[in-house]
C-alpha cells in the first residue's frame, strides 16, 4: 500500500504521487493532510522545502474534487494568498501538478502584468485561485472576484506577509470570507502578530510543526568571510571562478545594490540576471527561466524577490551583504541544499555587519566557520575576541585525559546544522 494512501488520500492523487516520484510524505505531510481532510483548521509552522505546499494542496484537492457544486456554477472554493509573485506562482504549479486528473481548475493572479488574462480566467470559473494580496484586492473591488462560496482559505507564509505591510489587506479580505469555512495558516516562524492573527481567523487550530524555528536544512556547508566592503566584488568574482559553483544566487540588501552588482559582473563577463520588486514581471519569469535552465550560472536577488524560489540545483547561496534580519540568513540559506541535496552557503560580511553575524549565530546557537584562506582577509573586520563566560570556559577547557572540542576545533571545517524535516 503506498504511503499516501495511509493518509487517505484518494486513489487518483496517490497514482499522481507515484508518476511526481513522491514516494512518501514528508513530516509535514503526515501530519498535516489527515486533520486537514477532515475539515480542521490548522497552524503550521514550516519552512519551504519541507512538503509545505503539498501539505496544504493534497488534502484541499481531494476534498474539493469530491464535493463538486451540482448546478453548474464554478464558483472560487479555495483561496490561497502568497505574498509574493514567484511563490504565487509556484504554489499555483503545484496544484497544477498534484491536481492532475481531478477536472479542478485553478489560476493564478498577481501584479506586475496585465490583468485581461487574469480576469478572463476568473470569468470561465475557478474552483483554486492563487493570488497576491494586492492584486486580489483590485479585482475584489472591480467585481472581478467572489468569494461567497469560499470553503477553504490557506494563508500561505503569513510572517512574511506582514513583514511586508499586509496585515492591513489579509484582513480585508478574510472580512469579506464566509464565516463558517476552513482556514490553514503556515508561516516560517511565530512571532506574536502571526499568533494575534491565527486566533482572530482560525478555528480551534491543530498546531504542526516541524521544525524548531531558525534551524537551518540539513546539508548546507556555511562559512563566513571577513572583508572590506569595497573588496566585495572582487571577491565574489574571484568565488565564481571556483568550478563546484554550479548555480549561485547572490543575495544583496537593496533593490539598487543588485542592480549595481549585476552590472559589474556583466561587465566581466559573467552570465547573471537580476530579480527584485522593480523589475518587471515578465523579466523576472525570464530571469528565473534561464537560472533554472543553467543558461545563466548567477541570479542576484533581494530577499523578498527570493523567497519561495523552489530551484533544486541551487550548489551555493552567497550573502554579498549580511541579511539586517537573522531569520533572512535562514530563509537565504534554505534556497540551496533542497530537496536532500549538498549546498554551500558563503557570508561576505564587513566590518558594520559584524553585528549582524552575531544576531545570526545567536538564533542558530553556534558559529558559522570563519574561512580566512582568501586574498581579501580583512582582519579589521574581526570583532574584539569576547571574554568567554565560565560556563563557556567550563563546556571548552581540554582536560589532559579526554580531548574535548576546543573552540578553534568547533570553529575549523564546515558546520552542519540538522533539522528534524528536511525533505
Ligand atoms: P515546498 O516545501 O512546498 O516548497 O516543497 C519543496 C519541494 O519538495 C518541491 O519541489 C516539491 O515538489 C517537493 N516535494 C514535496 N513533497 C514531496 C514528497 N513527499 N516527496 C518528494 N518531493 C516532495
Amino acid at each position: 500500500m503506498s504511503p499516501f494512501a495511509l493518509l487517505n488520500l484518494s486513489p487518483t492523487i496517490q497514482s499522481t504521487l507515484a508518476k511526481l516520484g513522491y514516494q512518501e510524505p514528508t513530516p509535514i505531510q503526515t501530519q498535516a493532510i489527515p486533520p486537514v481532510l477532515l475539515g480542521r483548521d490548522l497552524l503550521g509552522i514550516a519552512q519551504t522545502g519541507t512538503g509545505k505546499t503539498a501539505a496544504f494542496a493534497l488534502p484541499i484537492l481531494d476534498r474539493l474534487a469530491l464535493k463538486r457544486p451540482t448546478d453548474g456554477n464554478r464558483p472560487i472554493r479555495c483561496l490561497v494568498l502568497t505574498p509574493t509573485r514567484e511563490l504565487a506562482a509556484q504554489v499555483a504549479e503545484s496544484f497544477h501538478d498534484l491536481g492532475k486528473n481531478l477536472r479542478l481548475v485553478h489560476t493564478v493572479i498577481f501584479g506586475g502584468v496585465g490583468q485581461g488574462p487574469q480576469v478572463k480566467a476568473l470569468k470561465r470559473g475557478v474552483d483554486i485561485l492563487v493570488a497576491t494580496p494586492g492584486r486580489l484586492l483590485d479585482l475584489m473591488h472591480q467585481g472581478h472576484v467572489r468569494l461567497g462560496n469560499l470553503e477553504v482559505f490557506v494563508l500561505d507564509e503569513a510572517d512574511r506577509m506582514l513583514d511586508m505591510g499586509f496585515i492591513h489587506d489579509i484582513r480585508k479580505v478574510a472580512a469579506v470570507l464566509p464565516k463558517k469555512r476552513q482556514t490553514l495558516l503556515f508561516s516560517a516562524t511565530m512571532p506574536a502578530e502571526i499568533s494575534g492573527l491565527a486566533a482572530s481567523l482560525l478555528h480551534e487550530p491543530l498546531h504542526v510543526e516541524v521544525a524548531p524555528q531558525a534551524t537551518l536544512v540539513e546539508g548546507v556547508d556555511q562559512k563566513v568571510l571577513l572583508v572590506d566592503q569595497a573588496k566585495k566584488p572582487q571577491l565574489l568574482k574571484l568565488c565564481l571562478e571556483q568550478k563546484d559553483i554550479e548555480r549561485a544566487l547572490v543575495f544583496t540588501r537593496t533593490k539598487h545594490g543588485a542592480d549595481r552588482l549585476t552590472k559589474g559582473l556583466i561587465k566581466q563577463s559573467v552570465m547573471v540576471a537580476a530579480i527584485h520588486g522593480n523589475k518587471s514581471q515578465n523579466a523576472r519569469t525570464e530571469a528565473l527561466r534561464q537560472f533554472k535552465t543553467g543558461q545563466i550560472r548567477v541570479l542576484v536577488a533581494t530577499d523578498i524577490a527570493a523567497r519561495g524560489i523552489d530551484i533544486r540545483e541551487i550548489s551555493h547561496v552567497i550573502n554579498f551583504d549580511m541579511p539586517i534580519e537573522p531569520e533572512n540568513y535562514i530563509h537565504r540559506v534554505g534556497r540551496t541544499a533542497r530537496a536532500g541535496r549538498k549546498g554551500t552557503a558563503i557570508s561576505f560580511c564587513d566590518a558594520s555587519e559584524r553585528k549582524y553575524l552575531t544576531a545570526i549565530e545567536r538564533i542558530l546557537r553556534g558559529k558559522v566557520p570563519l574561512d580566512k584562506d582568501h586574498p581579501f582577509h580583512d582582519e579589521t573586520c574581526t570583532p574584539p575576541a569576547e571574554k568567554p563566560s565560565p560556563a563557556a570556559r567550563r563546556k571548552f577547557s581540554p582536560t589532559p585525559k579526554r580531548r574535548r572540542r576546543t573552540p578553534e576545533r568547533a570553529l575549523s571545517g564546515p558546520q552542519r546544522i540538522r533539522s528534524t524535516a528536511p525533505l
